[in-house]
């Protein structure tokens, strides 16, 4: 199943993978900052957005 996660800032799409993945990992693939708007990215339910599509 699809999984995205969306900088809740700029809502630059930072994953959209079929792979599921921890989104600890993808905030560390990004340094834990958007690539987009340099927001930091928190792995907090309010502040990125993951859904299954
Ligand atoms: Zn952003």
């Amino acid at each position: 199943m699809p999984q995205k996660v969306i900088c809740d800032n700029c809502g630059k799409v930072l994953y959209d993978h079929s792979d599921l993945k921890s989104p600890a990992d993808i905030i560390k693939k990004f340094e834990g900052l958007c690539p987009q708007c340099g927001n930091k990215l928190i792995f907090d339910p309010e502040k990125i957005e993951i859904k299954s599509l």
